[in-house]
């Protein structure tokens, strides 16, 4: 399969490559995501899990999201970066942070999730899409 793309953690410990191209692109503004990541949103694509091949050994956080499902994040256990996320009623698909690709411009995210719990000082992209809560990928 050609590569469509490849990226990793900040210490190099994981990484990945995937061979298909995004099904979605979005910034997540629910307050999982900025517990998880630290920042005031995620920046993510959904990508089929089958095109996905992941080396190293990441950690998984799982919280039950607000649809039922069990989200799963997926961290670099030694340098702490957020990378994937999985969830259980989407097992064909898996979530990747964009500022993890080896080059985070070459996608740009299409639409704002969650914009319900946004912070106040975030100024979004007035062209994006709006949601104010999900989906994808909650
Ligand atoms: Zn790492
Ligand atoms: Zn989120």
């Amino acid at each position: 399969m050609a590569e469509a793309f490849s990226g990793g953690c900040g210490c190099g410990a994981i990484r990945f490559v995937c061979s298909a191209q995004p099904l979605a692109i979005f910034n997540c503004h629910c307050r999982d995501c900025q517990k998880a990541s630290g920042a005031p949103f995620i920046s993510a694509m959904a990508v089929p899990s089958a095109a996905v091949t992941i080396t190293g050994q990441p950690k998984y956080h799982s919280v039950r999201s607000d649809s039922g499902n069990t989200m799963s994040r997926g961290f670099c256990a030694e340098c702490g970066s957020s990378l994937f996320a999985r969830i259980s009623g989407r097992a064909d698909a898996i979530g990747i942070n964009l500022t993890s690709l080896d080059d985070p411009n070459r996608y740009h995210p299409t639409m704002d999730i969650w914009t319900s719990s946004a912070l106040g000082w975030v100024h979004m992209d007035p062209s994006l899409h709006k949601l104010a809560k999900g989906p994808p990928p909650h």
